[in-house]
């Protein structure tokens, strides 16, 4: 069958050896705060439609100000590394390869180029995981109960630099190989889930399939996290930014019955670069990645004393008055985002 590249073996071991002849590269920069690579991408060529371009450089600009904010590192792949796993399975071979390059990178974060981060200051809680090696959108019912292919959601999710992530990369992509192979796995597929619609195997089905088939090799190292918006589906959201903005971004109120703002909101099938088979009026996609972009673009210019007039359109005005006396000012939200703590030392 298909493989991405040669198999490795032993790799947990290999990496530790390799990060205690690196100390200068220690994959937790410090205690419980992991290096991370947030990791990104669009196809090769120009997109389709006209403004996909543009969507695609902000989208990137607005998950290198998230990066910028956490200090985390950010990779853009522009290249499909294996011509058989072309279009949403080309993650998988950017991710191997960047995974076996960089064992300094403790968790890969996989962002699709339609997610937005829409909470700047958020961080994932990493502590929690310190168990787990992929950390997914989702739920466990839908997953193991309804065996529903929307159970997860591949476009953002974090995987552990090590072994058990390199044999699960290697299981998934045997599903991927276009042509036959797709083919013949969309029909599986098809089968195994309840609810999925036939047409050739995805990556996201295919993950599904693979928790629900072989649950004891990856289920209980895979977290299904639902207590923030690792996804959040854009159309529950994009028309109540101004009502969550004046609510605050609360974090206590976020338990049962409360609400934090949307870590990400990921415009699932809006195609913004490819056009062809979106499932939604183009003129609602593009009002709500500009008022997401521009929601989550808010946080940032505001640390320069600027905003946008409205969450609907580009042009932005000043909201602090350009002062002689710089740095008198003493903001807290703006001085965590300005000067993260973990930056201190
Ligand atoms: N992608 C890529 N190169 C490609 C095709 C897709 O990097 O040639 C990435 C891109 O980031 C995209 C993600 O894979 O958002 C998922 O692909 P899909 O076709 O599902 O696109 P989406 O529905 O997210 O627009
Ligand atoms: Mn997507």
């Amino acid at each position: 069958p298909y493989t991405l590249g040669a198999a490795v073996s032993d790799y947990d071991a290999r990496r530790g050896r390799w990060l205690r002849a690196n100390p200068g590269f220690p994959a937790f920069v410090s205690p419980g705060r992991p290096r991370v690579l947030v990791v990104t991408g669009s196809p090769p060529r120009r997109c389709g439609n006209a403004g996909g371009d543009h969507v695609l450089l902000r989208a990137f600009k607005n998950k290198a100000d998230y990066c910028r904010v956490h200090g985390f590192d950010v990779f853009y792949s522009n290249a499909v590394l294996d011509a058989e796993l072309s279009g949403f399975w080309t993650k998988l071979p950017i991710l191997r390869a960047l995974m076996l390059a960089h064992p300094e990178t403790e968790f890969l974060w996989w962002a699709d180029s339609d997610a937005v981060f829409t909470d700047m200051l958020f961080e994932p809680p990493w502590g929690k995981y310190a168990a787990h090696n992929l950390v997914i959108p989702g739920w466990h019912d839908k997953v193991y109960g309804a065996k529903s292919w929307l159970g997860i959601n591949a476009g953002s999710f974090i995987i552990r630099n090590c072994q058990w992530s390199l044999d699960l990369l290697d299981a998934w992509a045997r599903m991927g190989p276009r042509g036959p192979v797709r083919d013949a796995y969309g029909k599986v597929l098809g089968e195994a889930l309840s609810d999925r619609p036939s047409y050739e195997a995805d990556d996201q089905s295919a993950l599904v399939y693979l928790l629900v088939t072989e649950r004891g090799r990856w289920g209980h190292r895979t977290f299904l996290e639902s207590s923030y918006s690792l996804h959040g589906y854009w159309v529950e959201i994009v028309d109540r930014y101004e009502e969550m903005r004046r609510r605050g971004r609360d974090y206590r109120a976020a338990g049962p019955g409360g609400e934090r703002w949307p870590l990400v909101t990921h415009f699932v099938g809006c195609k913004p670069c490819g056009g062809q088979y979106a499932s939604y009026d183009a003129e609602a996609c593009r009002r709500g990645m500009e008022r997401a972009l521009n929601f989550a673009d808010d946080q940032i210019l505001r640390l320069y004393g600027f905003e946008h007039e409205s969450l609907n359109t580009t042009a932005v005005r000043r909201v602090r008055n350009d002062t002689g006396g710089p740095l008198d000012a003493d903001d807290e939200e703006v001085g965590r985002l300005l000067h993260p703590a973990f930056r201190a030392g």
